[in-house]
């Protein structure tokens, strides 16, 4: 499932080869990941429209649709991604909604089991609202106490509560894993064990690791040797220290840690 690095590489790109540029057509291959609009009415609001901007909140992106125009919202379900293609390049597989260019290009959203959403929201704001998102951990002026003010009192485990989108919005069950096992705490802790310094660092923590996947272009095959991500893996060696990367569920989500320096709550 993408999450906040990958949804902000596929923000990025889009912004630099897609926006200003006006859409002549659409087509939708799968009407079931449309949400509260009819793939005709999606054609028509965004037929003629120039993408204005591209904003990321959480995991989905929105983009606007030219002044008055509204916002296109996409949400990557499992595979999905987005691909911005000349006219002479080959287009990619699965693609669920295709915007044309005047000028000949494309850009898709794919994703091969037609999971994930394409819908028409008024406002960035709105949407945040209606979904219940929490912050996002790249909002402007979100920091450290606005971190710990989200955690603070939550019940049940410290990876179960950064998945909460509507605690944070944007981490997943991947780079959650990857916070803790940089942070040194186990998936179970509740948050409620974790002191005011602790959730500090787990904030630095999460703030760097986003950083650096988003450096590397939220590609797994370009993270840092001493990462989890390399890793993830049952019975691997852990690249921090001696203990063996293991493997279990928590919060119903398939969880990989280090069995020696993520130890077990209490
Ligand atoms: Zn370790």
């Amino acid at each position: 499932m993408p999450e906040l690095p990958d949804v902000e590489i596929y923000r990025q790109d889009i912004e630099r080869h897609a926006l200003g540029r006006k859409v002549a057509s659409a087509a939708v291959d799968a009407d079931r990941m449309l949400r509260g609009v009819s793939a005709s009415s999606l054609r028509d609001a965004v037929r003629g429209r120039t993408l204005d901007s591209a904003r990321r909140v959480g995991k989905h992106l929105l983009l606007q649709l030219g002044e008055g125009g509204g916002w296109l919202h996409v949400h990557s379900g499992m595979t999905g991604r987005a691909v911005v293609y000349g006219e002479g390049d080959d287009a990619p597989a699965h693609a669920r909604l295709r915007l044309d260019f005047e000028d000949g290009g494309h850009l898709a959203f794919t994703s091969q089991r037609k999971l994930g959403e394409f819908g028409l929201v008024d406002a960035p704001e709105s949407f945040v609202r209606d979904r219940g998102l929490g912050p996002d951990p790249w909002e402007e002026g979100f920091d450290r106490k606005g971190f710990r003010d989200r955690l603070a009192g939550r019940r049940g485990s410290v990876k179960s509560a950064l998945m909460n989108q509507e605690v944070l919005a944007g981490l997943g069950n991947v780079y959650v894993d990857e916070i803790l096992f940089q942070a040194g705490l186990h998936p179970e802790i509740p948050v409620t064990d974790l002191d005011e310094n602790t959730l500090g660092e787990l904030h630095a923590t999460m703030v760097q690791v986003l950083r650096t996947a988003v450096e590397r272009g939220a590609d797994p095959g370009r993270m840092p040797e001493g990462w989890l991500l390399p890793h993830r893996e049952d019975g691997a060696s852990c690249p921090r220290c001696d203990g063996t990367i293991v493997k279990a569920r928590v919060s119903g989500r398939s969880t990989y840690r280090c069995d020696r320096h993520q130890e077990a709550p209490g």
